[in-house]
């Protein structure tokens, strides 16, 4: 039996205001004349932190628009820009939620990788290692922080480049900088992490390492959501460990029905990757059972409305094109529904579950 041997984050930097240590952690990675990139996430123009932000020398804010979910084009036209701009750069430092960190990590390995971000949609095709990056999240839920990937949605596929290379070298999580996210934003991506762990403890890819990581970001979901849901600092402390928690469960399992349908969304329609978790998840009561009805406690627990008839009026061939590309994830089919996952979700059973959405 192969092992999968993974690479990880190299340093991790825990507790509120350990923000305030990031110039210190930057210093030794400072190349002569090349500057550090701030790609900061658009919610933050104008706001206090921009302040915090440790400038030096020919450093740069950039603005991440998250608008939509990130795309190769938008990769690719940050890298080249900034090689215009500079021959290299010391490092890039992604700051805000899993939009942003994933565009950071691209925006690394597009410094030193030719071609276009879209040429390494997949697995281990990165082959060169990037820039200097480190990720500082500012919401908490997807585990972007930890994970080996970057999603993005590209002119064929949404996928990820998936590779050693992908993980950041620092990442920076400071409890802090979640304080005050609107409540149906902080539920939506909390409740990717909170559906990681359902499809990571269920799936048949399970071992003791993700299972082990998998519980207790489960508990901290449900303590957050479930058992005291007014907020709290204490509260945003445990949601971004469940996050990181919950990254690890899936960096050594797999995501499952969910993931696999609401990337067929999010393709087709653009919906938001937690928004389009949670509009799938409300349906999956035959793969999912507890973890559907908890779920739907924890909604009404949090006030939250998940929209509903989002697929009924869409052509046919719209119908298909969700249908191929949830049907091309295999990995994520075979941990939710083992190894003869095709006998089991044929296109017709599919199709009815997407109309439902
Ligand atoms: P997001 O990054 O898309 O941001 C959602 C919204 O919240 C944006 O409008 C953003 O401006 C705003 N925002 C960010 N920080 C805020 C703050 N502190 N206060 C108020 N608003 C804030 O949301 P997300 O759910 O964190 O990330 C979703 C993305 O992560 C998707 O693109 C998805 O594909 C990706 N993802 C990546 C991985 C991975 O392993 N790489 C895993 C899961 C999801
Ligand atoms: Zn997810």
């Amino acid at each position: 039996m192969q092992f999968r041997n993974f690479k990880m984050v190299d340093y991790v930097v825990y507790g509120r205001g350990c923000f305030a240590q990031v110039d210190e952690i930057l210093a030794p990675h400072r190349k002569q004349g090349l500057p550090m990139i701030f790609l900061v996430d658009h919610f933050f123009k104008g706001k206090p932190l921009l302040k915090e932000i440790p400038l030096k020398g020919n450093d740069k804010i950039l603005f991440a628009d998250v608008t939509h979910e990130p795309k190769t084009v938008q990769v690719d036209a940050l890298a080249q820009e900034l090689k215009k701009e500079f021959s290299s750069v010391s490092g890039i430092i992604g700051i805000g939620g899993g939009s942003t960190l994933d565009l950071a990590k691209a925006v690394s390995l597009m410094m030193t990788n030719s071609g276009s971000a879209a040429d390494y949609q997949g697995w281990d095709l990165v082959k060169v290692p990037g820039v200097y990056k480190v990720g500082i999240p500012t919401l908490s839920g997807t585990g972007a922080e930890v994970s080996r990937t970057t999603v993005l949605t590209g002119p064929v596929r949404k996928l990820g480049m998936n590779s050693d290379y992908t993980p950041f070298n620092q990442i920076v999580l400071d409890p802090n900088l979640i304080a005050g996210v609107p409540t149906d934003q902080r539920f939506y991506t909390g409740m990717d992490c909170y559906i990681h762990c359902i499809e990571s403890l269920q799936g048949t890819y399970l071992n003791q390492f993700s299972k082990s990581y998998g519980d207790k970001a489960l508990d901290l979901c449900r303590e957050v959501f479930l058992t005291n849901t007014s907020w709290s600092a204490e509260s945003d402390e445990k949601l971004m460990m469940a996050s990181y928690a919950g990254g690890m469960s899936i960096a050594y399992s797999q995501v499952g029905v969910t993931h696999a349908v609401s990337y067929g969304l999010s393709y087709l329609l653009g919906t938001k990757h937690g928004l389009g978790n949670c509009i799938v998840m409300q349906h999956l009561e035959e793969y999912y059972p507890q973890g559907v009805r908890e779920f739907k406690q924890m909604v009404a627990k949090n006030n939250i409305t998940i929209p509903q008839g989002l697929c009924k009026d869409l052509a046919d061939e719209q119908v298909e094109k969700m249908i191929d590309i949830s049907l091309s994830l295999k990995p994520l089919w075979e941990n939710a529904l083992g190894k003869d996952w095709d006998k089991k979700m044929t296109r017709a059973k599919l199709k009815e579950l997407y109309r439902k959405l």
